[in-house]
């Protein structure tokens, strides 16, 4: 990770021309900050492929505003008459062999990965496979298939640079340890490892709009409550998985694979503010925070210019409000998805496909008002513990893995 920053920003200091951007899922919560990123970064970042699943009326918005070379449309069901105008101007593409070509296009440099859920990995995957930088919002690439996403990585030469705002603080914190960045003149030994220069990865979480509920309320507890984050604004899914915590799990996950560091050294600690986005501690004891208001423009920005510093659309933290920061170490009886996390974390292989297939249809079904909220995280333990633990899947087993995984669940859901 260490080599990878310093690479990644002399690479971006050096060029000059405008950054290619394609943003897959260009109609969401993330796509939407990245597009504000876009129109504020004074022409060093252009628009160069724009993608929604179904929304094609706002698609069909965004392409006049932005003049991307591509546009994907995923569900090839999706309604084709709002982007007439847009064909006379634009190559529109549909369905998955469009995202195929879209991502791998010569006219990318940078793919942001902003799709939601599962249905994330195929353009990651793509864009790694065709040496792309890849900002990584989805983090659900990495809970199916990090080890596998970074093999590929390594032998394709592509990148991938965290977005998700826990992450980026921390390869925030890391750079502090860079050599660059040594006073005194001193040499690069000694300075230049990463990860052995880590105690402990802390990954900072609001605890969600439940985190003082008592226990018992929460199987009562509403959609519209649960969708009620306190301080961030984001897609629906991503919002319940901050009420359960999976989200926090899912993180553990991602931060053990794109820092390279076991489940034992990745600590959560709650923090109601979300002010510090995470922390590093390091062996002497030096704990370097990344501080901002919650606004995921900052760490998209910072991710698709390659860690270089600009102005940004971020609004700053204002000082002269009186400000209390909290850190409170979690309740893991409320919230037992943390553990389920760092099991996983651990254990790799199948378990992240199917917990994370499990999670996607307890959280729509809990979305449906099938089942009660506080079922969530149960129903993923369970379909966890009863699947036949794989050590290495492949691509193609871990989808067969993830399609398996939802039909088990459904049959926990309507048990
Ligand atoms: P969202 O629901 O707002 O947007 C999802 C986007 O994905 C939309 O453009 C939609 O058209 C597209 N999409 C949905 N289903 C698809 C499918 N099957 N195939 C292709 N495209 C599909 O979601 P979001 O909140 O922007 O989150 C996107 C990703 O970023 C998630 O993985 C989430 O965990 C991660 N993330 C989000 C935030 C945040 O603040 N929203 C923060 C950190 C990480
Ligand atoms: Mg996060």
């Amino acid at each position: 990770m260490q080599n990878q920053i310093i690479r990644e920003e002399v690479r971006a200091s050096q060029q000059t021309a405008p950054r290619r951007v394609a943003v897959l899922g260009a109609t969401g919560s993330i796509g939407q900050s990245a597009l504000d990123v876009i129109a504020a970064s004074d022409g060093r970042l252009t628009a160069a492929v724009l993608t929604a699943h179904r929304q094609t009326a706002k698609l069909a918005e965004l392409a006049r505003r932005f003049r991307p070379e591509i546009v994907v449309v995923t569900d090839p069901q999706a309604d084709r008459a709002p982007l007439a105008e847009t064909e006379r101007t634009t190559r529109v593409l549909y369905g998955p062999d469009g995202l195929d070509l879209a991502v791998s296009a010569p006219e990318v440099d940078v793919v942001l990965a902003a799709i939601v859920g599962g249905a994330g990995l195929r353009g990651s995957w793509r864009a790694l496979e065709a040496g792309k930088t890849l900002a990584l919002a989805n983090k659900e690439s990495l809970v199916l298939a990090g080890s596998l996403l970074f093999d590929l990585a390594r032998k394709t030469g592509g990148r991938i640079l965290p977005v998700d705002s826990e992450h980026s603080a921390i390869w925030q914190a890391l750079a502090s340890c860079r050599p660059a960045a040594t006073p005194y003149g001193a040499s690069d030994s000694g300075t230049s490892g990463g990860k052995d220069l880590v105690r402990r990865l802390i990954l900072t979480a609001s605890g969600g709009p439940f985190r003082n509920k008592p226990l018992d309320e929460l199987e009562r507890v509403t959609v519209a409550e649960a969708l009620a984050h306190p301080t961030w604004k984001m897609g629906k899914k991503i919002t319940i998985d901050s009420a359960t915590m999976m989200n926090k799990a899912f993180e553990i996950i991602e931060a053990r694979w794109l820092f390279d560091l076991p489940a034992e050294k990745i600590d959560v600690m709650i923090h109601p503010q979300s002010i510090i986005h995470s922390m590093v501690e390091f062996v002497d004891g030096a704990v370097i925070a990344q501080m901002g208001t919650p606004d995921m423009r900052l760490p998209i920005q910072l991710a698709l210019c390659g860690m270089e510093r600009r102005p940004g659309p971020a609004a700053p933290l204002d000082w002269n409000a009186a400000r209390t920061l909290e850190l409170l170490p979690p309740d893991e009886e409320r919230f037992p998805a943390i553990p389920l996390g760092r099991r996983v974390a651990r254990d790799g292989g199948s378990a992240g496909a199917v917990v994370n297939a499990a999670n996607e249809v307890a959280v729509a079904a809990f979305l449906a008002g099938k089942i009660p909220f506080h079922k969530i995280t149960g129903i993923c333990q369970s379909v966890l513990e009863h699947h036949q633990f794989e050590k290495e899947p492949s691509l193609e087993r871990l989808f067969e893995l993830d399609r398996r995984a939802r039909m088990e669940t459904q049959t926990w859901i309507s048990d």
